[in-house]
């Protein structure tokens, strides 16, 4: 009975989490860890959450940089790797297992067997949000984490570039069919201020975020403006929602984090 109460309790399937929130984008490289980090960190450390972050992203975990966690995970006395904390956020990514400058090439089954390791063998302990940030795109692998997790929602990130969203519409469409529900859009890259003369630039376009976000029926959660300050914070393991707390950029992923 214990074990069936634990695997119907508000249906997902890792002892202690209780909700599990991917972050996810149809095209790589458009700031979705970024936007998976900052989210973890304002989780924890303004809305006073248990959070844990889960690097899913197999084939570019960016998670220990990102959040300055590195080694190998302990493993407790249940034999369960014990994550690695940071920024008040428990961090569990495939980057602690292999070499860095490892190819990661595996096959379908190794990396579901990677993602059992990393869910359901991990000491989380209690856990009130588990962020996961998703391999890009919608094939086998994302499908299969969101089948398997049972996720609670899904946050999708795109810049505003048509082709992007493309991309964010495809997501959005397979957390559809897998009956997960979409927790809205985030348009990260929206924009730019010149630091010298201080003129907007819209590089990758403006207002296709917005209109996807209407059209497929998905709540627009936020704007997160091209800056320098996100991608040096990044860089240097300290997410700009602790490394510039009062910036208006950490402002807005203070509200996309609120609105989750
Ligand atoms: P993805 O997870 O979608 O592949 P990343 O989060 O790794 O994308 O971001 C790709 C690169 O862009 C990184 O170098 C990151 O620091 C940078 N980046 C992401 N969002 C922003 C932003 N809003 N402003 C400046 N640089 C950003």
């Amino acid at each position: 009975l214990g074990a069936v109460r634990e695997f119907s309790s508000k249906g997902n399937l890792i002892k202690g989490v209780k909700d599990i929130i991917a972050v996810a984008s149809g095209k790589g490289g458009v700031g979705k860890s970024t936007t998976a980090v900052n989210l973890a960190v304002s989780l924890a450390n303004t809305c006073h959450l248990k959070v844990g972050l889960l690097d899913a992203d197999i084939y570019g975990p960016s998670i220990p940089m990102m959040m300055k966690v590195s080694g190998k995970p302990e493993v407790s006395k249940e034999l369960k790797m014990i994550p690695i904390e940071n920024h008040g956020v428990k961090c569990m990514s495939i980057g602690f297992l292999v070499e860095k400058d490892a190819p990661i090439v595996w096959r379908g089954p190794m990396v579901m067997s990677a993602l059992e390791k990393m869910t359901r063998g991990v000491a989380w302990g209690e856990i009130d949000v588990l962020v996961v940030d998703m391999p890009p795109g919608t094939g086998d692998a994302q499908l299969s984490i969101s089948q398997r997790l049972q996720l609670s929602g899904a946050l999708i990130v795109s810049t505003p570039q048509d082709i992007a969203l493309i991309d964010a519409r495809r997501g959005a469409n397979m957390f559809r069919k897998v009956e997960v529900p979409i927790l809205g859009l985030v348009e990260n890259m929206s924009c730019f201020k010149c630091p010298n003369c201080g003129e907007h630039s819209y590089i990758f376009g403006s207002g296709g975020a917005r209109r996807t976000a209407c059209e497929m029926d998905m709540e627009f959660l936020g704007e997160i403006p091209l800056e320098m300050e996100i991608r040096r914070s990044s860089d240097e393991g300290s997410p700009v929602v602790i490394s510039a707390p009062d910036s208006a950029v950490s402002k807005a992923y203070n509200e996309v984090a609120n609105k989750v």
